[in-house]
């Protein structure tokens, strides 16, 4: 198929081998798209490196809280292409504390602040930094987004709160840049065993519910996000932009469901 053969990518989010990121990278490698990685810190290079070199991919290091990584990132890209198409963001995060219990009494300020500004702020800030690369191209951003923008759940917490201003950041930026043929769009993955995911308090207990529940009665795998992350960066997507697309065996399709057992 290849239906990325020519297009260049840089995929921000690979922490490990279990990362979403990482399932996008690999598939957009197998469509044919030249890849960069991104790595938050010095701690997860050592981790990334090798992951890239399977997939020939450039790295680089970008903290998105800082203004500087990103500028300095678009400059190495800048020297290293000349040019961009896809922009992958996979970041989230938010202080451990405030993942766990009551909503209301585990949100403290500095937990609202840094969840919204590494979360969301990031996905405006690192598009602003692409723009001159994506200049007079079919660019494509996607950011990946859950469940919890829209509905609560337990633990989720602040989070839910980042991944609503996440979505609404998606819906302004493609308004924003649909007129210079950018477009952007969100995954909204269902739950998938990860290094962040660890940090939401019983995490696991939503996996078993997520499986009984939804549709296709299983969880979704790196295989599913990235297949799907590659489609909406190809130009085989190129009549859809400001989409949230459910990527979650059905989960949030379904208003009710009983086990099979207690089944009516
Ligand atoms: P992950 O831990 O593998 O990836 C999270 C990434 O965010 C890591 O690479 C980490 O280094 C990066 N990050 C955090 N702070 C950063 C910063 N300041 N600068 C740069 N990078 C930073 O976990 P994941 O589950 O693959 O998460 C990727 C995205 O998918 C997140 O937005 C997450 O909310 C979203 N998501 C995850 C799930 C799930 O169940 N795993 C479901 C839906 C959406």
């Amino acid at each position: 198929m290849s239906f990325l053969a020519g297009k260049r990518a840089l995929i921000v989010g690979v922490a490990t081998d279990r990362s979403i990121a990482w399932g996008i990278a690999q598939a957009m490698h197998r469509e044919g798209a030249t890849l960069a990685l991104s790595y938050a810190n010095d701690k997860f290079k050592e981790r990334v490196e090798p992951l890239a070199d399977t997939l020939a991919a450039l790295t680089l290091p970008l903290d998105v809280s800082r203004d500087e990584e990103i500028a300095a990132a678009f400059a190495f890209l800048a020297k290293e292409w000349g040019s961009l198409d896809i922009l992958v963001h996979a970041v989230a995060f938010a202080p451990r504390e405030a993942l766990a219990g009551s909503f209301v009494e585990n949100t403290s300020r500095e937990a609202f602040q840094v969840a919204h500004d590494v979360s969301s702020y990031s996905l405006t800030a690192l598009t602003r930094g692409a723009l001159p690369l994506m200049a007079g191209r079919a660019g494509a951003v996607l950011t990946l987004t859950y469940l919890g923008a829209v509905r609560s759940l337990p633990s989720y917490n602040v989070m839910g709160l980042a991944k609503a201003s996440l979505e609404a950041n998606v819906r302004f930026l493609a308004a924003d840049l649909g007129p210079r043929g950018i477009r952007v769009n969100g995954i909204s993955a269902g739950p998938i065993k990860t290094l962040a995911a660890a940090g939401i308090g019983g995490f696991r207990k939503m996996l078993g519910r997520v499986a009984a529940a939804a549709p296709l009665r299983r969880n979704v795998t790196l295989e599913d996000v990235g297949n799907a992350a590659a489609f909406l960066c190809s130009d085989l997507a190129a009549g859809i932009t400001g989409e949230i697309t459910y990527v979650d065996a059905g989960f949030n399709t379904v208003g009710m469901s009983f086990p099979e057992d207690e089944a009516p």
